[in-house]
């Protein structure tokens, strides 16, 4: 039996870094070998979860079948592990976006989690207030425009939003125009989950800072894809989830200054957050345990740690290179098909392609391709008022990772013919 512990030594060991083989990248992800409707499975759903790699997967039975214990609280052996596994992946996470220190890391349920516990503790600390103002962009997630929503429902702060052009790129000169001394936060996406745009995240930050104004951003679908280091970006929060970069879901991280994450208040009570309580009065801890309240996903934790370390074996410039690959070649041959409208079409983009095809709703596009085992995304992704702005319901998505290959767009491209037949 490989322990662990034994296990993540073989990954480590054999880091730095592997030769780029999507073949044998492949074979590390064990739900890519099976079949759908008959077919083998194309997985172009990576922007809404990625799979899984043997390792990840493996880490987490075997921490249930022979580690499992609360972590924290017990000087037991099982406790000790546990805490110990919990806490090397904070520090994984630490170095994987290259924080100052491991008390910058809270380890939270995904990316909602993080920028909703931002929202409330904001809110609770008097930072927004009537007449201030939080900027966001066109392309946000609703996970970045609800919760500020509801912030400013409770404390009558208007939310601004940064207009985008009809390629789907943030028109920065208006964003520029946006900043006023009402300006007290901006909340920005890296990369848009439907369009596919990376923003220019670093210049964002820059001009915010040149006003004093924080930054949050919402990395949900660029730490899969790209080297983050947020002392570089200088970014004042960060959040993702990890099921979107190769690890469980429920699990997920706020990367926040620590000067900036030690003046908010705990987000909720309980367990593990405090360090004395009495009837009278409670005391907390300090950041990160003062924001992770009673059992966290340990198991989660340890699944995105040892996520990280797989995906550490790799040179980040492979992967982009691959999945640039894969965006140009699909784009190319979609480009050629009749009727089909790619919404989404910035300089710098990821691998995530929305589009419509005239007279097919995406509904019935995507599940007719699911009958050839290719997985799509169909709807308005979490982005409605995205929709509104291309003047379209919904698009069908495809979003590639690491793993994808050309013979599988083949794949989609014949699919997606097949279905413009039954139609016209
Ligand atoms: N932000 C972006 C850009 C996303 O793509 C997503 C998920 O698709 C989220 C936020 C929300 O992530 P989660 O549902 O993991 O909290």
């Amino acid at each position: 039996m490989i322990s662990f512990s034994q296990e993540n030594d073989i990954i480590v060991k054999e880091s730095k870094y592997r030769k780029f083989d999507v073949n044998e990248i492949r074979r590390d992800f064990p739900i890519l070998e099976r079949k759908v409707n008959g077919k083998p499975l194309v997985y172009f759903d990576n922007a809404a979860t990625t799979q899984k790699p043997n390792v990840v997967i493996d880490s987490m039975t075997h921490y249930y079948r022979y580690e499992n214990a609360n972590i924290h609280r017990g000087l037991h052996f099982l406790s000790e592990v546990a805490t110990e596994q919990y806490e090397n992946s904070r520090l994984k996470v630490k170095e994987f976006i290259n924080a100052m220190s491991a008390s910058e890391i809270i380890l939270t349920k995904g990316t909602t989690d993080g920028i909703n516990l931002l929202a409330n503790t904001m809110c609770r600390a008097d930072l927004l207030n009537e007449g201030d103002e939080i900027i966001i962009s066109h392309m946000e997630h609703h996970a970045n425009i609800v919760p500020w929503q509801l912030l400013c429902d409770r404390k009558k702060t208007k939310l601004v939003v940064i207009p985008i052009d009809d390629n789907g790129e943030l028109m920065m000169d208006e964003y520029k125009k946006l900043i006023s001394p009402r300006t007290k936060l901006v909340s920005i996406v890296h990369t848009s989950n439907t369009l596919g745009t990376v923003n220019p995240i670093k210049e964002i930050i820059e001009i915010a800072h040149k006003n004093n104004i924080p930054v949050i951003v919402d990395g949900a679908q660029a730490v899969g894809h790209q080297k983050i280091d947020v002392q570089e970006l200088d970014c004042d929060y960060f959040v993702f989830s990890g099921h979107k970069l190769f690890g469980p879901t429920g699990i997920g991280v706020l990367y926040g200054k620590a000067e900036l994450l030690n003046k908010l208040p705990p987000y909720q009570g309980g367990g593990d957050m405090i360090r004395t309580v009495t009837f009278e009065k409670t005391t907390y801890e300090d950041i990160p345990n003062k924001f992770e309240a009673g059992t966290p996903n340990i198991v989660g934790g340890i699944g995105l740690g040892v996520a990280i370390k797989y995906l550490n074996m790799f040179n980040f410039q492979d992967i982009s290179r691959h999945e640039n690959e894969l965006l140009q070649y699909a784009t190319e041959k979609m480009i050629l098909i009749d009727g089909l409208r790619i919404i989404g079409t910035a300089k710098n983009k990821a691998s995530v392609i929305s589009f419509t095809i005239d007279g097919i709703h995406p509904y019935d596009l995507g599940t007719i391709i699911d009958t050839d085992g290719v997985a799509l995304r169909t709807g308005h992704h979490c982005t409605q008022p995205l929709m509104k702005r291309f003047n379209v319901p919904a698009t069908a998505r495809a979003s590639f990772s690491f793993y994808n290959t050309i013979d599988e767009i083949d794949v989609f491209i014949n699919a997606l013919n097949k279905a413009i037949k039954m139609f016209r």
